[in-house]
């Protein structure tokens, strides 16, 4: 059984006002029978984690480097996240695809490191509407799931979060039938890889204009195991109904 799993991605917001919102999620939270994550920006990570501890709340980073140490200014290794507290790391988010050029091999390598610092990698995939009209939804997210997901992937250490491109931020959701489309394609190319006990441990998130209002719906679809939330995870009274949904 895959124990559901509400992730928040901060993306780059949050300056350290905003932790009371993460304490309030805390607080209210404590003793769920789901995982609760929070991916806040760098800078609040060990701030974060200080204030997560005794709780059941686990911390992440938005992204980490491939190389363990080095010399690549400005950014930070999974070791180094570990070290801050965060337990977890999102990687190949669509907009580090877009922003920073992010391709599937340098994904799975990032993945890679994250393995190696016992950090859970939240691997994401998902296509653009131009992809989605011209019917090449499931070829995409084939090619980035067997380029993006390292060998060393396992049910406790990797999670695949389907986030669909065209509804991040834009209030458009798949319907139903679509997300389960595409989850149970991912369910099925993990098992066809990994075989079936690894294939069936990795949680599956869906990932897009997740709110309260939809929550229920979305979780109710065949391999969904929870959800990698935006906008509506920074604020506690946004990110509860969520929470409660799953
Ligand atoms: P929104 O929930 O704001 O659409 O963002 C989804 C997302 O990109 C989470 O990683």
């Amino acid at each position: 059984m895959r124990r559901k799993l509400a992730a928040g991605n901060w993306k780059m917001n949050g300056t350290r006002a905003d932790l009371a919102e993460l304490e309030a999620l805390c607080t209210a939270h404590d003793g769920a029978d789901v995982d609760l994550l929070i991916c806040p920006p760098f800078t609040l990570i060990t701030a974060a984690a200080q204030l997560c501890d005794g709780h059941d709340m686990r911390i992440g980073g938005q992204d980490c480097h491939m190389a363990a140490s080095g010399a690549h200014t400005g950014d930070i290794s999974a070791e180094m996240l570990k070290d801050a507290g965060a337990s977890a790391v999102i990687l190949g988010h669509s907009e580090r695809r877009a922003d920073h050029a992010e391709t599937s091999d340098i994904v799975r390598a990032k993945a890679r490191a994250a393995h190696d610092a016992g950090l859970l990698a939240i691997i994401c995939v998902g296509e653009s509407l131009s992809k989605r009209e011209a019917q090449n939804t499931l070829d995409i997210i084939g090619g980035q799931l067997s380029s993006s997901i390292p060998d060393s992937a396992t049910g406790e250490n990797t999670v695949v979060a389907y986030e669909p491109c065209w509804a991040i931020g834009t209030g458009l959701t798949p319907t139903p039938d679509q997300i389960g489309d595409v989850h149970d394609f991912i369910r099925t190319r993990l098992e066809k890889r990994f075989g079936a006990g690894i294939g069936r441990s990795v949680r599956l998130l869906y990932g897009g204009s997740v709110k309260a209002g939809n929550a229920a719906e979305i979780f109710a679809v065949s391999n969904v195991d929870g959800a990698l939330v935006g906008g509506a995870s920074l604020k506690a009274d946004d990110f509860s109904p969520i929470i409660k949904a799953l």
